[in-house]
């Protein structure tokens, strides 16, 4: 039995259908994210037909390719690969065709199976049969092809059969997209990215969510080029494999905090104040890159700085809201994430991160009263504009650094 080869990719979505007046923008979204991730494979057409999006192949080599690019599109729900069996003359002849192509997937690809079914669904209301006709026939054909019995509750095996106006798609298999919302649907967020395995995780997930991420990092030494920076490139690289367009990233100095800190700031307190310096420069570079929002990779109780009295103490007076995505997960949780999205090999490789090198005593219930003072005595302000005047932005797309920006002021002064 000849073998049909995969001619459409049928992706479904999910949350989009639920969007009301806006889901014609939600779907352009999608759609474009689905055109730029396929740029470069033999694509002939991306139609969205009856609530679906169907990708139809020049090449069906190609198909493996493509599934596995439309995996890391945000907003796709489930992909399957599919034979289009094109509508003829008649229904009969239809049916024929299409029993002739569920036999041959079915033998192909039922594996272990013991029992099968057929699931019909007809979008195309003026077709000439219901769907359980079309069931029961092309069925039929499959039992036989099979030698196995159908069972309609608890089939170990299903053929899906779709009859749209454009054509009747076939397929047995129905692979899990990403889920979530279209890149650009959510707008822009300022991430603070460390070298570690949750903040890339917590930038994921509002990716995941539609938005755009900027990536703000702090890194050891007074400047870039004092900076060990192929690990956070890297980061950014892997979270960029998931975006339809480069993102960007700041890199900027902690020599300005440090410098005031170690004389207005106790030891025991040095981290939250640290943690506050973060939160205060990437929300003046959120407004730059007019972000809506921080985001940080904390999770309730996993090291001091995140006690819930220290969280609550740090950002008393920040403007924009704080997203923490994983403030409720355990670390297995979060690794599991790390993997799945690439990161993880990458994440635990050895770093210099500055939060490496604090007290090792922390406070743990810290007061907000205190961090006001400590912020004036330290000047905060002074500190958080310096590290900005002498912060490097990088462009980072899936294959590295495209563009890099120097700070037109490179040497900070001491003190
Ligand atoms: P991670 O694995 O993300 O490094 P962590 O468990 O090490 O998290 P902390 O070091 O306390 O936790 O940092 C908590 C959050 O603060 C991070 O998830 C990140 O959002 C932010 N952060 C920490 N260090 C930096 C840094 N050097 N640059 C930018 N953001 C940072
Ligand atoms: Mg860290």
């Amino acid at each position: 039995m000849l073998i049909p080869a995969v001619t459409v990719l049928v992706c479904t979505y999910s949350e989009i259908a639920l969007k009301g007046k806006n889901r014609p923008l939600f779907q352009r979204r999608l759609l474009n994210a689905m055109r730029r991730a396929l740029s470069g494979e033999p694509i002939s057409n991306i139609n969205h037909v009856e609530s679906r999006f169907l990708v139809r192949l020049d090449d069906p080599a190609r198909a493996e390719a493509c599934l596995e690019k439309l995996k890391r599109v945000f907003g796709i729900r489930w992909i399957a690969p599919a034979v289009a069996v094109e509508r003829g003359e008649s229904v009969e002849d239809d049916l024929r065709r299409v029993s002739a192509v569920a036999s041959a997937m079915a033998v192909r690809d039922v594996g272990d199976g013991r029992t099968f079914k057929v699931n019909t669904r007809r979008s195309d209301r003026n077709y000439g049969v219901n769907s359980q006709v079309i069931s029961r026939e092309v069925g039929h054909h499959v039992g036989a092809a099979l030698d196995l019995p159908a069972n309609m509750t608890k089939p170990d095996f299903t053929v899906f059969v779709r009859v749209l106006r454009e054509a009747i798609m076939v397929f047995t298999v129905n692979q899990p997209g990403q889920g979530g919302l279209p890149a650009g649907s959510g707008g822009r967020v300022c991430c603070l990215l460390s070298g570690g395995i949750d903040s890339p995780v917590a930038a994921w997930m509002l990716m995941r969510r539609g938005c755009r991420p900027v990536f703000v990092h702090f890194h050891t030494g007074r400047n870039y080029q004092e900076s060990d920076p192929g690990k956070m490139i890297e980061l950014a690289r892997i979270l960029a494999a998931w975006s339809p367009t480069p993102l960007t990233m700041w890199m900027v100095p902690v020599v300005p905090f440090e410098m005031r800190a170690m004389e207005h700031v106790p030891e025991s307190h040095d981290m939250v104040m640290f943690r506050r310096f973060m939160f205060r420069a990437g929300q003046a570079l959120a407004r730059r890159e007019h972000c809506l929002a921080l985001v940080a990779g904390d999770s309730l109780g996993q090291v001091a700085s995140q006690t819930l009295p220290n969280l609550a103490a740090i950002g008393t007076d920040l403007e924009l809201p704080v997203f923490r995505p994983l403030i409720g997960l355990d670390k297995e949780f979060i690794t599991g994430f790390s993997r799945q999205i690439g990161a993880f090999d990458t994440s635990i490789q050895p770093y210099r991160d500055c939060c490496s090198i604090r007290s090792p005593r922390p406070v743990l219930n810290a007061r907000p009263d205190d961090i006001l003072r400590y912020s004036e005595a330290m000047d905060l302000p002074g500190a958080v504009m310096e590290a900005l005047e002498t912060a490097t932005k990088l462009v980072v797309g899936p294959e590295g650094v495209q563009r890099t920006v120097l700070p037109k002021r490179t040497e900070p002064e001491a003190g």
